[in-house]
């Protein structure tokens, strides 16, 4: 079957796409049920993945659990985004070893074979589009993440249930994609005719379809599909009002800043776990002898002392303050800076905060015209 990007067809499984993309040499990652949630891992087979589960989060509350024996895809996204892929947590810059006559540097690129995701969530295509905004974006390239980037094929999942801590569809992000992927997988009747429209994204993704056991997708194929993304939308409760940018300004001296400070810990999970946080600092490690030293970018966050560290001292010593530079960086400034929300809607935040500290609450407090 010939397929061209904007192409939709149905496939049974996933099995025989992830086959192909092994067969064709790509490295495959996608969910896996790793320490109680689901992570990023590298696939072999389908059979690597956690069918059967779905996930019950809430604030500060995150369960694996045992959901629908068929289906493949019931649950949404766990603590870990894509980012872990595309900008590690922990990357060596370069080393330097003493030798004879000075210093040889290595500054070789960590190996990073042609990698196919697979099972990005819609609100994850509109994280990983944040991040290519700030790291390769005309004035300013990262060449490290855009050889990853330009390395990386997409094979999305739409979302047919949200989590209790989704709010994609107030961002317009998610829980349908219809752009940003290679090809996008929709799970379809998991309970009964069980199958998945394939929707073909791009040249390559054609490619890849082309010898997979297809069959062109109906009008109720079509139709179940997008019963599955009104679905997921409507079980959404949490929203972030499409005016917060503005309505954030002007607001530094609002008292909801303390009143979160007293809750927050400052522990950073929040910042570690968002798709779209970006910030690092650089280490530098030496050997006891002085013959070896290494430079390390590690990821970093606006909820630690140091992160804004100058001359003399910290310049965001209060909680609050640390508190509101990243809520409104996050939610107002972004959009100044790079013309979008740094929020996509993915509740990480709200699920891995230790204390269920919840965004969309504490912005709409701030956002209040009586702050
Ligand atoms: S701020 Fe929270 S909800 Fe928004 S993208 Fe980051 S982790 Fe997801
Ligand atoms: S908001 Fe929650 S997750 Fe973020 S630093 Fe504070 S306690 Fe940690």
């Amino acid at each position: 079957m010939q397929a061209a990007p904007g192409d939709s067809f149905v496939i049974s499984s996933p099995a025989p796409l992830i086959g192909a993309l092994v067969g064709a040499g790509w490295r495959v990652i996608g969910p896996q049920e790793v320490d109680g949630t689901i992570a990023y891992e590298e696939l072999r087979t389908a059979d690597d993945l956690p069918r059967g589960r779905t996930d019950d989060q809430e604030a500060g509350h995150y369960r694996l659990t045992e959901g629908r024996p068929e289906a493949w895809f019931d649950y949404v996204v766990g603590p870990q985004s894509w980012k872990k892929w595309l900008y590690p947590s922990r990357r060596k810059l370069w080393s330097a070893t003493k030798t004879a006559d000075g210093f040889e540097i290595d500054d070789r690129a960590e190996d990073y074979p042609k990698t196919a995701f697979f099972g990005v969530r819609p609100c994850e295509i509109a994280a990983i589009e944040r991040q290519d905004a700030v790291f390769d974006n005309g004035s300013f390239t990262d060449t490290d993440y855009a050889r990853r980037r330009a390395a990386t094929l997409i094979v999305a999942v739409q979302c047919a249930r949200s989590a209790a801590t989704c709010f994609c569809a107030s961002m317009n992000t998610g829980p349908h994609a219809e752009e940003g992927f290679d090809l996008a997988l929709t799970e379809l009747d998991p309970d009964g005719d069980h199958r998945f429209l394939l929707q073909i994204g791009s040249a390559q993704g054609a490619a890849l379809a082309d010898g997979l056991p297809l069959r062109d997708a109906t009008g109720d194929d079509h139709a179940t599909a997008r019963l599955a993304a009104a679905h997921a939308a409507a079980q959404q409760t949490r929203r972030l009002p499409a005016d917060i940018a503005p309505r954030l300004k002007g607001k530094e001296d609002h008292p909801g800043w303390q009143a979160v400070a007293e809750k927050c810990l400052h522990c950073a999970n929040c910042t570690l776990a968002c798709p779209t946080c970006f910030c690092s600092d650089v280490e530098d490690t030496n050997d006891l002898t002085g013959d070896h030293t290494e430079r390390w970018r590690v990821w970093d966050s606006c909820f630690s002392l140091d992160f804004s560290y100058i001359h003399g001292g910290a310049v965001r010593q209060d909680p609050a303050a640390r508190y509101r530079q990243w809520l409104t960086h996050k939610l107002s400034s972004w959009h100044d800076q790079f013309g979008s929300s740094g929020c996509v809607g993915c509740g990480r935040c709200i699920a891995w905060c230790p204390v269920g500290i919840d965004i969309t609450e504490e912005a709409a407090v701030i956002a209040r015209d009586d702050g």
